[in-house]
């Protein structure tokens, strides 16, 4: 099955990446939001970073102008249903990605493939919910989409051959590499990484360390590029706990409980790069640790 037309609902840090990368490969691509000021500002951003890619001479003036153009913004639903795939990423929240596929339902096409790239929801629990399970599985990218080489394919119970092998192809025209990965709580990446981060943020609640010693060590003693509480930051607090409360529930075992601190930064409204300030203030030159 040749997909050409993809909708990607959810304009955020992953919907404009999702967005950018597909239309540099050459799809055309309906990019969906609730807000208006979200589809502004990912276009702005995937413009600035289609004009750093030109500058380090990644991509040419053409590819990029091309890439922009095949980008078409729309707060209509019914647009992103007349497609061959859609990508869902929007607010990590079951209800919210429950009632976007049921509005998405009477615009699709029949052949329309349905993906969410959610990073820790039942991929098959949101399938049975749409009238074609065997065409819905998870198509998990990872952050910062232009530059993170892995994709998880993830299949539900009744997902079909067919549909893996269209998302594979979709993976394929990424230049990027797909794991495929069960459909269990967190799939691979995020069942692993979470907890580390979770556990940082315990020793951090704990005082065993502060934000800057956590993060040294674990990039000097453990050689991560990013300190997990600056990843934490770079991924969103409440993406973090929203998926440390699925692994939690899940798999019904208290060693992913989250930590109380983690919930207290969200609930602070601290979320990290987004809102300018989480484990760390991003509102200065430098970011400055917040404890
Ligand atoms: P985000 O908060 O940056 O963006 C979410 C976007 O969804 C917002 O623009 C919001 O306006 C929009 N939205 C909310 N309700 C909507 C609706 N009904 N219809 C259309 N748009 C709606 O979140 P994000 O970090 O981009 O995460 C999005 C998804 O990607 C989540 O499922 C998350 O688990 C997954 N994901 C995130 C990361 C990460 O590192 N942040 C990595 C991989 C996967």
């Amino acid at each position: 099955m040749e997909i050409k037309k993809i909708g990607v609902i959810g304009a955020g840090q992953m919907g404009n990446g999702i967005a950018h990368v597909l239309a540099i490969a050459g799809y055309d691509v309906v990019l969906n939001d609730v807000s208006q000021d979200q589809l502004d500002a990912a276009l702005d951003l995937i413009g600035a970073n289609l004009d750093r890619q030109v500058a380090r001479e990644k991509i040419t003036q053409e590819v990029r102008d091309n890439a922009i153009a095949r980008i078409k913004p729309s707060l209509e639903i019914a647009e992103v249903g007349r497609t061959d795939l859609v990508i869902e990423a929007a607010t990590e929240r079951e209800d919210v990605k429950v009632k976007i596929f049921a509005s998405l339902l009477p615009h699709l096409l029949p052949h329309t493939i349905l993906t969410s790239n959610t990073s820790s929801i039942s991929i098959t629990r949101l399938a049975s919910g749409t009238d074609r399970p065997e065409k819905f599985m998870g198509f998990h990218f990872m952050n910062p989409v232009p530059i993170m080489q892995l994709v998880e394919l993830i299949r539900g119970i009744a997902t079909d051959e067919q549909t893996y092998k269209a998302c594979l192809g979709v993976v394929d025209a990424l230049g990027k590499t797909a794991a495929s990965a069960e459909d269990f709580p967190a799939f691979i990446v995020n069942r692993i990484l979470m907890p580390m981060i979770n556990e940082a943020v315990y020793t951090l609640y704990e005082g065993v360390g502060s934000v800057a010693s956590i993060d040294s060590s674990l990039k000097l003693g453990a050689n991560h590029p990013m300190g997990p509480l600056e990843l934490a930051d770079f991924i969103g607090l409440d993406t973090c706990l929203a998926i440390m409360n699925v692994l939690h529930e899940g798999l019904a075992d208290t060693k992913y409980r989250p930590c109380p601190l983690l919930t207290k930064y969200v609930e602070a409204g601290w979320l990290g790069r987004k809102t300018q300030r989480g484990f760390y203030d991003y509102r200065g030159e430098t970011p400055v640790p917040t404890r």
